[in-house]
């Protein structure tokens, strides 16, 4: 039988990176077996997609953790259906896992190129109901809004305010935050009945989130 090694990788992923460390999200372990992670990193890393790390996408950007990505995915709680925001596009990666998870994705980059690059692989892999905007996503997208859930994959200061605005109550924000740049926590920021809570979790180190709610 023929045996197609990324999917053997991906495979291996799922079950040694991300199902062993806690992720139990049905939705996100599937996604995550189906997203063909080595078409989103730059040729010379194809042997490194699988990999238990970041890898660099150009332009000083990075693809998040495969575990990472994982566990951003999974507190959101999403269902299928929802519409999400994500800040962030870079390879598009997380967008694509987003999808595959059956929820209504729309995204937001701030350099051309990423925006463009991200955007000719979405048509190539006929990820046709992303929607992508070019623009300092620390303003959110508030025309496409209100939003279920809102990820950032990139790490600010704090939670931008446009971002909380337009998130939908209930709903479910989750983004790195951190005083320093380089080293944040994860943050889940939940709305409901007009009340917002904060819960902080997993240290990591994201990109900087740069823009006018962001580093300047
Ligand atoms: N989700 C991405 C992670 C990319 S790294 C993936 O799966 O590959 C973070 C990305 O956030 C970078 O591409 C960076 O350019 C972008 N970014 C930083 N600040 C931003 C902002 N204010 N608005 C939109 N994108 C931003």
């Amino acid at each position: 039988m023929h045996r197609n090694p990324q999917k053997i990788s991906r495979e291996r992923m799922v079950r040694e990176q991300i199902a062993a460390r806690g992720i139990r999200d049905a939705a996100v372990l599937r996604a995550m077996s189906t997203v063909p992670r080595h078409l989103f990193v730059e040729e010379a890393l194809v042997s490194q997609a699988y990999g238990d790390y970041p890898l660099p996408i150009g332009y000083g950007q990075t693809i998040s953790q495969p575990y990472v990505v994982a566990l951003m995915s999974e507190l959101l709680e999403a269902q299928k259906g929802m519409r999400i925001l994500e800040i962030g596009t870079g390879s598009g990666y997380q967008a694509a896992v987003l999808d595959a998870m059956g929820l209504d994705v729309y995204t937001v980059e701030r350099l051309r190129e990423l925006y463009f690059k991200a955007s000719s692989l979405f048509m190539r892999l006929r990820l046709l109901s992303i929607r992508m905007k070019l623009d300092d996503g620390t303003l959110g997208w508030p025309e496409a809004g209100p939003y279920d859930r809102i990820i950032v994959t990139a790490g600010g200061p704090e939670v931008p305010e446009p971002l909380l605005e337009q998130l939908a109550d209930p709903g479910i924000l989750v983004i790195p935050v951190g005083a320093e740049r380089t080293s944040q926590r994860l943050v889940q920021v939940c709305k409901q009945g007009g009340k917002v809570t904060m819960d902080t979790r997993n240290s990591v180190a994201f990109v900087d989130l740069v823009g006018k709610h962001g580093w300047l």
